[in-house]
């Protein structure tokens, strides 16, 4: 669902989210409809449960990309780390040096992590970051099919757009809920 300020005038600057494996874990804090996500190679062999890997497929199929980071943000993200201390994997560091790649170019980024090393990291290294589940979550997030070319929400055993014909879907979120508090 586009919001009409993606047209005109007061255009708002993407933020591209690079998330490491707690973002998989538990994802219902997270609504990222709107967001350019990425992810690397290190945090996709991390995964481990099913319902991570599952996750993880739903963003693949939003358009998510898994990326490497280059060699040259690794060893400035590892040389950090080292530096200030705090226990990180090979995927956190690919997690936070991807961010760095984008941010040395000038584009708007933020890690989505969980990880208390990893955020810590990022503060060193001025980059933003959002946690996933920290502030308890207040949305659950319903994903719908929508047609990749003409955006149309068609039912999910839908295997051809009924308005433009053509058979490439991807998974968004719908509008986030917001959860009932009971008691
Ligand atoms: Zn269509």
């Amino acid at each position: 669902m586009r919001k009409e300020k993606d047209g005109k005038r007061g255009r708002k600057k993407k933020i591209i989210h690079v998330l490491d494996a707690s973002a998989f874990v538990k994802p219902e804090g997270l609504n990222l409809s709107e967001e350019i996500c990425v992810t690397t190679h290190d945090v996709m062999e991390e995964l481990k449960s099913l319902q991570a890997k599952i996750t993880f497929d739903i963003f693949i199929k939003g358009g998510m990309d898994v990326l490497y980071p280059d060699g040259e943000c690794i060893r400035e993200a590892m040389e950090r780390a080292r530096e200030i201390g705090g226990k990180l994997s090979d995927a956190d560091l690919s997690v936070v040096a991807l961010a760095l790649y984008f941010k040395k170019r000038g584009k708007e980024v933020a890690v989505v992590s969980d990880d208390y090393a990893v955020q810590n990291l990022c503060v060193s290294l001025g980059i933003k970051f959002r946690s996933v589940g920290a502030r308890g979550i207040t949305h659950s997030i319903k994903w719908v099919k929508k047609c990749a070319h003409c955006n149309l929400r068609v039912d999910t055993d839908e295997n051809i757009c009924p308005r433009c014909g053509l058979s490439d879907f991807r998974w968004v979120p719908a509008e986030k809920n917001k959860l009932r508090r009971k008691n």
